[in-house]
């Protein structure tokens, strides 16, 4: 398995539960390392730009008004599998499908309040981490 880095968001109804440091337990205990972190409120322009994909679905509108309604803490994790391995720490996207023990599970407040956001492929991650990380992560020091 190949080491990777992903795109991790704590969205704004987890951060408004205080759940941040619960989150970030979770991905260091699976042995997923924070490499850069940032919290910021995201405007609707950067809102609208990170999920340009889901540009016109239904639930788009309502997204970003959910992920602009308060702070979120964006963080990218590292290590083996780190995409996959950070989704299914994060559960299924609809929370009613999310397993026993998932972010998503213990922390959503609907389909579109879910808590958390992880990149989907390799390929997103890379353009996900580019988009709040410009300067790049943390250099390894130890
Ligand atoms: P994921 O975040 O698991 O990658 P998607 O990329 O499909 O899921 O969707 C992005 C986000 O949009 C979801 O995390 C959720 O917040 C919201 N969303 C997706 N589908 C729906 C839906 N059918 N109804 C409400 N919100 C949705
Ligand atoms: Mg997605």
């Amino acid at each position: 398995m190949a080491i990777e880095q992903t795109l991790s968001i704590i969205k704004p109804n987890a951060v408004a539960k205080n759940a941040i440091g619960a989150i970030l337990s979770r991905f260091e205990a699976a042995g997923l390392r924070i490499v850069a972190a940032r919290m910021l409120h995201m405007s609707k322009e950067q809102a609208s730009a990170f999920y340009g994909i889901h540009q016109g679905k239904p639930f788009f509108d309502e997204l970003v008004d959910f992920m602009t309604s308060g702070p979120v803490m964006v963080q990218v994790l590292e290590g083996e599998d780190a995409v996959a391995k950070n989704r299914d720490i994060m559960g299924a996207t609809n929370p009613a499908n999310a397993a026993p023990g998932t972010i998503r599970a213990d922390f959503a407040d609907s389909f579109t309040e879910n808590a958390a956001h992880g990149s989907d492929a390799v390929d997103t991650a890379a353009v996900e981490i580019a988009f709040f990380f410009p300067e790049g992560v943390c250099p390894r020091t130890r």
